[in-house]
């Protein structure tokens, strides 16, 4: 077993209470979270609602939105840094925070005064849980040709069609969803607040994955919804600028659990190398181990400072969906080189359930596909240097 604790990382924070912010969040990924992780992630999962709650009456779940609104008014840069350390004691927790506030994104920058104030204090610190709901069986990168419809009826709407791979699916109290209201294509897309229990709502049983078997991730069927008009987001046919909008920033959520994790997986790493002996010496007397750790927490430093300038960025009302993208691709590339390589340095043992090494490294492939994979964050880059493709 490791015989050497990791320290925690050294953290450049903005202002006294932003570190008053990282304790607190430290305390409860030591005990709250950590603890339970690998044994609540095997075979068929346990999603600790009891952790969200408690996130939720630590003010930790309305970080980045506005107090008057119930949320924290963190600046990305801490709200992220909190994302990063609640993912290094478990993806489920940090991704499902993400998530979270992916969700309660379109309310909060595009709903009306009257829509936040009846809804977003119990989002952003009520102990609700959100779903955000783009992906459809049939479109997944091709995200504007959804199918989803949702039909005027007498100052309400319908909302008919299934959406696909949904995180909290069956479990969330609010879902948001885009739904095509007008033509074929981006500008017929309309975003929708539905709560969870709403007639209609169910959920297929949550799909088997590789890893992040704690967070349910399942089809949402929408049979004949009726919400209100004004459960309408924004304007119609502005739902799908709003819901690329809302990944620009969840882009910048995924980067940092992908860093939270890949510092689990170093910190793993650097405690077995410094415990392992083999040859009469540490493991981690070997160069071409030492190396290896070197490489991964340059890797991990690089990711940590292009999420945080991204995050800066948009603290300066800049635009910044250039450098999200950016951020989301070589975050998680980073995450999933550095779990692999975390399994190597601990050799057979690596490979066993016996250390969290290979949940990482299962974990760390589903960074590189949700919010836009990795190619779609290349096409997104290009466009940003190049113009959009001339087809
Ligand atoms: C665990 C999990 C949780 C998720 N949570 C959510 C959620 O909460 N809400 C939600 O809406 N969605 C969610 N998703 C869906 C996720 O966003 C999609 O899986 C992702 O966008 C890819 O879509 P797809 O799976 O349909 O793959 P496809 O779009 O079919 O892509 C298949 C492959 O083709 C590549 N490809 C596609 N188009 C291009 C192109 N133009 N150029 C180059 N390569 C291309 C892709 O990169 C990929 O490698 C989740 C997915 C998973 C696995």
């Amino acid at each position: 077993m490791p015989d050497r604790a990791p320290k925690p990382v050294d953290r450049q924070l903005p202002t006294d209470e932003a570190r008053d912010l990282i304790s607190l969040v430290r305390d409860i990924a030591q005990h709250e979270i950590a603890p339970r992780a690998a044994e609540e992630e095997e075979d068929a999962g346990r999603f600790p609602r009891e952790v969200f709650t408690l996130l939720s009456a630590s003010g930790l779940l309305g970080l980045p939105y506005d107090s008057e609104c119930g949320g924290g008014d963190q600046p990305y840069e801490v709200y992220l840094q909190v994302l990063e350390e609640l993912a290094a004691a478990r993806l489920t927790v940090g991704l499902g925070v993400s998530v979270h506030t992916l969700a309660s994104y379109a309310l909060a920058a595009y709903g009306t005064k009257e829509q936040q104030a009846e809804h977003l204090p119990a989002m952003l610190g009520g102990g609700l849980l959100g779903a955000y709901c783009l992906s459809e069986p049939s479109s997944g990168s091709d995200a504007a040709s959804l199918r989803t419809k949702a039909v005027r009826d007498d100052g309400h709407w319908v909302i008919t069609g299934t959406k696909a791979w949904i995180t909290h699916g069956g479990i969330a109290d609010f879902y948001t969803v885009m739904a095509r209201t007008g033509k074929e294509g981006p500008r017929g897309i309309t975003a929708f607040l539905v709560p969870g229990d709403a007639q209609g709502v169910s959920a297929a049983p949550p799909e088997k994955k590789m890893g992040m078997n704690g967070s349910p991730t399942a089809q949402v069927h929408f049979d004949g919804v009726r919400v209100s008009d004004d459960r309408r987001i924004g304007d119609e046919g502005q739902g799908f600028a709003i819901a690329l909008a809302a990944l620009d920033s969840g882009r910048l959520g995924i980067a940092a659990c992908a860093i939270g994790l890949a510092q689990a997986a170093l910190d793993e790493a650097v405690a077995y190398a410094t415990g392992r002996r083999q040859f009469g010496r540490p493991i981690a007397d070997f160069q071409g181990l030492r190396f290896m750790l070197a490489d991964m927490a340059t890797q991990i430093e690089a990711g940590r400072a292009l999420y945080l300038s991204a995050a800066r960025l948009r603290d300066a009302g800049r635009p910044f969906a250039k450098q999200a993208a950016m951020a989301k691709l070589h975050c998680t590339d980073t995450a999933m080189r550095v779990t692999t390589d975390a399994v190597q340095v601990l050799g057979g043992y690596g490979y066993t359930a016996d250390f969290p090494a290979e949940r990482y490294m299962r974990e760390a492939k589903v960074l590189q596909i949700v919010e836009g994979t990795n190619q779609i964050q290349r096409m997104v880059i290009a466009r940003h240097l190049a113009g959009p493709e001339t087809r």
